[in-house]
């Protein structure tokens, strides 16, 4: 494929596990600053295709390009190191931390000038940990133990812990499972705002959650794209409607 301007170019990305397919010739285009979310049934190759994306599973075949460069052929790291921030279903914060300090530890390494928790707050630091807590929601919590957050906080900040690295896409797993009504508005205002510097890509059940984010859909169904495009397309899409949206 010759150069693009997509952020992110996924090609016939296909990957088999012992002969199955779950995901199978998969192509799709991410613009800077689009929040694209992914839906599907169980099953139907959402997570794997993140898997994919940073390198925690490996492609049978196809090309995935970010920002021109071929990720298949990376390490996790290193595409971590390119600009890619990937959050899991379960938050992976350091619970006995304030949430300055896990914020703070999640800067990235190469720009700082320290190695432990001990070191001396540089300015570009604390900035940025300002800067994320206000995006984030939790300027009012810095110094309390991350442990006392409320579920929905604790997913917050887990973001922020990616955002500390300022990445250009921003990879989200069912950010809201587990959120209350409440929580979940605030998160689709912050991603809303977080998709003004880069892209984002989220996968979500919650349908009144995806119409809040969304500025385009793929819905995924046994590995292939059975549908795409913005939510009204998608929401009336016969085939969504049968094999997903009507259960
Ligand atoms: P979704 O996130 O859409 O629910 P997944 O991507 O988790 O679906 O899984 C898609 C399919 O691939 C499922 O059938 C799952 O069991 C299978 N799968 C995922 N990862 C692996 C793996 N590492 N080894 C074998 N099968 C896997
Ligand atoms: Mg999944």
């Amino acid at each position: 494929m010759s150069n693009t301007d997509f952020v992110l170019a996924v090609e016939d990305l296909t990957v088999s596990f012992d002969g199955f397919k779950a995901v199978d010739k998969l192509t799709m285009y991410i613009d800077k600053n689009e929040l694209r979310v992914l839906v599907g049934p169980n099953g139907a190759g959402k997570t794997t295709v993140l898997d994919l994306i940073c390198g925690k599973t490996k492609s049978t075949a196809g090309s995935i390009k970010f920002k021109n460069t071929e990720l298949t052929k990376l390490s996790e790291h290193e595409i971590v190191r390119s600009g890619v921030g990937r959050k899991f279903q379960n938050p992976s914060i350091y619970e006995n931390l304030s949430v300055y300090q896990n914020l703070e530890v999640s800067y990235p390494k190469g720009r700082g000038v320290f190695g432990s928790l001990t070191f001396k707050r540089t300015k570009a630091v604390e900035e940025q940990v300002r800067k994320v807590a206000a995006d984030i929601m939790l300027t009012d919590f810095l110094d309390m133990e991350s442990a006392l957050l409320s579920h929905g906080q604790k997913q917050w900040l887990e973001i922020g812990m990616l955002l500390m690295q300022e990445p250009e896409l921003l990879m989200l797993d069912e950010p809201v499972a587990g959120m209350s009504a409440k929580e979940r508005d605030q998160t689709a205002e912050l991603l809303n705002r977080i998709c003004q510097n880069r892209s984002v890509i989220v996968i979500e059940h919650d349908m009144e959650f995806v119409k809040k984010i969304a500025h385009k859909v793929t819905v995924l169904h046994q590995g292939k794209i059975l549908a795409e495009g913005s939510m009204d397309k998608v929401q009336n899409d016969e085939k969504v409607i049968e094999v997903y949206l009507g259960h």
